[in-house]
């Protein structure tokens, strides 16, 4: 199983692309960038797993569904919490906005399905992937998820700010493999990360600490790219290997 980022920033400009990952062949961990996956990858997808509502994850789900009409048999399936998918629907792919293609049949089945997922239970995905959603600090109906595959654990934050429960609860389930952690702002504008319910390399050290293991491999994402140069420098967390995750990074887990 692997992790493949197609975009990782939590803003766009001509270089940085919104948070999209790939997770395996047939799932997809947000989609602010997806627009930018070849056509041959998006035809092999199954599930969208949205973390939260925010336009910098969710954007380019209405241009995919689009592109998905004219050659599609079966849904797309889009995964979230309840008020994240409520928020989706109401505000974005609602006939007025964008179409709401969960209303538009192709050879008699929607092109679009909302599926709500539990908080803290265990869903296998398309691919033997399981995940679990866990409710983090941040609006529009956030979580962050654990994800498992093979054994093999991974804490995937989503946007947050300061949060305790994601972390109790990966503690709970085991040793992580890998720690997939947003950092949205530099040192500098610490107050501005708390107030949005972001991080900061010094906020994202002490939510590191609350797991209580060392030397596991610690992946950033979610810059708003005008802090990248500021953020790279202050990113030298002691004793843990940082890896800030670029588009095209690759992170193995089974
Ligand atoms: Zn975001
Ligand atoms: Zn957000």
């Amino acid at each position: 199983m692997f992790i493949e980022v197609v975009g990782s920033c939590g803003s766009k400009d001509a270089i940085c692309r919104l948070t999209c990952m790939r997770l395996g062949e047939k799932v997809l961990i947000d989609a602010g960038s997806a627009a930018f996956i070849p056509v041959e990858q998006l035809d092999t997808l199954d599930v969208v797993l949205l973390t939260h509502a925010h336009l910098d994850h969710i954007l380019d789900l209405g241009f995919i569904l689009d592109s998905m009409v004219s050659r599609r048999t079966r849904p797309l399936v889009v995964m979230g919490s309840e008020a994240c998918l409520s928020i989706v629907r109401t505000h974005y792919m609602n006939g007025l906005l964008w179409p709401d293609f969960s209303k538009i049949n192709v050879g008699g089945t929607p092109i679009l399905e909302y599926k709500v997922l539990a908080d803290e239970v265990w869903t296998t995905l398309p691919g033997e992937v399981e995940c679990m959603p866990v409710p983090v600090n941040h609006p529009a109906g956030a979580r962050g998820f654990l994800l498992r595959y093979n054994g093999k654990l991974v804490v995937y934050t989503g946007d947050t700010g300061p949060t305790d429960k994601l972390w109790k609860t990966a503690r709970e389930q085991g040793e992580p493999a890998e720690v997939v952690i947003e950092v949205s702002f530099p040192d500098s504008k610490r107050s501005i990360a708390m107030a949005s319910d972001h991080l900061c390399p010094s906020l994202a050290a002490d939510e590191l600490n609350k797991l209580g293991c060392k030397d596991i491999p610690v992946h950033v994402f979610h810059m708003k790219p005008w802090f990248a140069e500021e953020i790279t420098g202050e990113l030298n967390i002691p004793g843990k290997p940082v890896n800030l995750l670029r588009s095209g990074n690759r992170i193995e887990f089974s």
